[in-house]
Parts: structure tokens; sequence; C-alpha cells
């Protein structure tokens, strides 16, 4: 019997806005803003300086100590220097700026001379390889997990409404996603690989299920948001629970994105660095939704001009509806983890007015992590951070359940969030 999570909820889908609509490529931007930071970690270190010229797929920005990633520019032009620049979180933060000559002179990682696991895990690493589906963890660390894996999951859940981007990668790019999940394979030691999609993407399950065999599978999975969180997709995948703070490597499991896994057969066989990824641009309120190729460093605005995305709509999302980001400036720029830009119209974001608690429960009823929303919210007004504490807020995943069911509009994700920032940070 298919497994799944317990709780979670069922939003609309509002897939079908850019599901057929084959990866094209996006606009070539006479600038980017380059992150130092599209990673967890620290952020990268800027090699180049004001008047460097540089090419396609140079490095411009060297990996930290410790946890960190590579940064390459997406574009063949001029440094203009390290600048600070505006971020979805609403602070500025150092981006390298480069100016586009539109030249489009290019040049390549060096060619491996052989495939094994320390050459690929090197290379991931060279590549400046990170979590694709919107976490941004460097992948090369994460498949660095000395043999304590024994399967590998592959995320091609995409359970965001709206979000296209992994269903088209898996439609058009099927033996490359296989490549690169054979890849990963060998960087952590697994000895097979479940591919987790949910079931509203048929034929992306079609396509993988007919092309993949021996030790990979493909597991259609329930279409119930989150099925795509670490936690859940895991469970589903393979009946195996992490425990609370552990990870999934503690169940002997390692967790890569379909978009990851095609990024890492791109490095290791193309020698192509992670410079640009698929995105998609949809919601009611732009003209024409697309699945577009966009090098990072784009500012959103040149998104919006491409697909004719209204900068006064109702709400613009970067993300998915349910864990996205309010994007207050279209001068903010994508990065390796931006899966999505989503213009909404009023019908599909209406105004929160909270109201108080009518203790209904459904909070409590739909949060897949077994938590007490309203709770927590309530310990976390009073400051008694040790009871929302005992009430679980450390263990939440944002994943925006409690507040979509809410009745009182109340803004529950924000507030369990909130209060599980505060225990980390006083160590409570
Ligand atoms: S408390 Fe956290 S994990 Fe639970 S539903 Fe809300 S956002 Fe999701
Ligand atoms: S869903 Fe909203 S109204 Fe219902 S118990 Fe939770 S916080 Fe209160």
């Amino acid at each position: 019997m298919l497994k799944s999570f317990k709780k979670g909820v069922h939003p609309a889908g509002c897939k079908d806005l850019s599901a057929g609509q084959k990866i094209e490529r996006g606009p070539e931007p006479q600038s980017v803003w380059l992150p130092l930071s599209q990673h967890i970690g620290a952020p990268a270190e800027p090699i180049v300086a004001p008047g460097d010229r540089v090419l396609r797929g140079q490095l411009v920005a060297k990996k930290a100590e410790g946890l960190s990633a590579n940064v390459y520019s997406p574009v063949a032009g001029t440094v203009k220097g390290v600048v600070g620049h505006i971020t979805v979180s609403g602070k500025k933060k150092d981006h390298i700026l480069i100016e586009n000559d539109f030249s489009d002179e290019s040049m390549l990682l060096p060619h491996l001379s052989e495939v094994t696991r320390e050459s690929v895990l090197a290379r991931v690493e060279e590549a400046g390889i990170v979590g694709m589906g919107g976490a941004g963890f460097p992948t090369a660390a994460k498949l660095n997990v000395g043999g304590r894996a024994d399967v590998l999951v592959v995320n091609g859940a995409e359970c965001e409404p709206y979000i296209t981007c992994d269903h088209r990668l898996m439609l058009e790019y099927t033996d490359e996603i296989l490549r690169g999940v054979e890849l990963a394979m060998l960087a952590c030691g697994a000895k097979s690989a479940v591919i987790g999609i949910e079931k509203n993407k048929p034929d992306a399950i079609a396509a993988l299920s007919e092309k993949c065999g021996g030790n990979i599978t493909v597991r259609a999975l329930r279409t119930l948001y989150p099925q795509g969180a670490e936690k859940q997709l895991v469970y589903s995948c393979t009946g195996r629970v992490i425990p609370e703070g552990k990870l999934p490597v503690d169940a002997g499991v390692v967790v890569v994105n379909v978009h990851t896994a095609f990024s890492i057969h791109r490095a290791v066989d193309l020698d192509i660095p992670c410079y640009e990824r698929v995105m998609t641009v949809s919601g009611r309120a732009v003209e024409t939704p697309k699945n577009l190729w966009v090098k990072n460093g784009t500012p959103f605005r040149a998104l919006a001009q491409f697909c004719g995305g209204r900068e006064d709509c109702a709400r613009i999302v970067s993300g998915g509806p349910m864990m996205g980001d309010s994007v207050f400036s279209l001068k903010i720029c994508t990065g390796k983890t931006s899966s999505s830009l989503l213009f909404l119209d009023e019908s599909e974001s209406e105004g929160k007015v909270a109201s108080a608690c009518i203790g209904c429960g459904r909070c409590v009823q739909a949060c897949p992590m077994g938590l007490s929303p309203t709770f927590i919210e309530e310990a976390l007004f009073r400051k008694d951070f040790a009871e929302a504490k005992r009430y679980g807020a450390s263990a939440c995943i944002g994943c925006g359940c409690c507040s979509y069911v809410c009745p009182a509009k109340r803004f529950l994700t924000q507030s369990v969030k909130l209060a599980k920032k505060i225990i980390a940070e006083r160590k409570i």
C-alpha cells in the first residue's frame, strides 16, 4: 500500500498554468548581481576585482572554509565590483556586479579523466552545486557521508502549488536526471535509489519509470502537501523515520532534488559549473507563464518583462505560495535556489486580517510535524520560550500548513518560526 506521512493539506495546485510550457531560454540580462550567499554556510569569497573581464563559466568567488560553495559567472563581461544589493530577506547583502558584454565567450571546468567516488565528490564541490529544491545545502557535503547511507531518495515531489520546473526537467531531461542519480549514488555509496514523484505528474512518473531500472525505482506519492519536505519524503519513499533533531543520514538516507541530480550530471559529464537553473514564472497576473533557463543574478524585473508579470499585482512571491517569500522589489536577483517567481492577482492572494483564535484545532490537525501551533504562538506572546520548546517549536519545518488552514487567518507559521529562532539563539 502507498505509504504517506500523516496530516498535511491539499492546496489548489494551479500547476496547469505552466506545466505544459516547454523549458525555453530566459532573458539575457544587461548585468547580473551574483549573491555571494546562495547557499547554507559562509558566503563565498570574491577572487575578482573591478575592471576584470570574466567569461561565462569562470569562477568569481571561492568557497570559504567549512560549509560554503563556489560562485561562477553566468555571463561574459566586466566586473564592476562587490556591491551591497537588496535580497528577499529585506537586508542588503554582498553581490558581485558583472556587466554583460553579450559576447557569450565561455569556459568549462577541466574534463575529468576518470569518474570515481572521490572525483565526483570533488567535482560537485568545485562546480558549486547546492540543493536546488530550495534548501541550498552544499551538495558535496551532503553526499560525503562516509558509507553511512544505503539509500538515495530523489525528490521529484514538487508539492508546492504553481511550481513546474522540476516537472518539466523530468519530462525533457529524463536520461540526464537518471545519470545524475547514478553519479550521486556513486558519491554517497548508496546501493539503491528511490525517485519520489507526486501522483499529479503521471507523465513524469511514466517517463522515469520507463527508463530507470536495476537499483533505481520510481515511487508514485500521494498528492499531499508537504510531500517534498525531507522527513515526509523519506518516510513516504522508504518507510524510515528520521528522529527529531537528526539528519536523513542517521536513518541511512541521503536526499537530493531532481534538479540537483541534473546539475551533477552537467558538472561531471559536460564540465558545466552551477551558474544557471530552470525556474517557473507563473500566476494569474502573468501574461505568459513559462519555465525558463535563468542565469543566476538575473533581476526579477527582467523575468517580469520577459513573461509579462504585472508589478502592481496583489502579491509577488519568490518560491512557492506556501513557503516562499513575499517580494517587495523587482531589483532582487535570482540565485541557485530560486525555483519560481509568482505574480498573483486578487483571486489568488486574499488580504489577511488576523482575528482571535477560536480554538478549532485545525492547525494542530494539519501540522505534519505533530506540533500545536496555536499553543506555541500563545507561549511566544507570553515570551515563555521554554513552553514554546515543550510544544515542539524547534521541530517546525516552516511548511505553512497551519496558517493555510486557520479560519482566523493567524500568522501561525511566522510565530512558530520566530519562536524556533529565539529558542536556537538563546540555546534554550
Ligand atoms: S507549526 Fe511549522 S511544521 Fe507545523 S504546520 Fe506550522 S509551519 Fe508547518
Ligand atoms: S487553526 Fe487558528 S483558530 Fe483554529 S486553533 Fe489554530 S490558531 Fe486557533
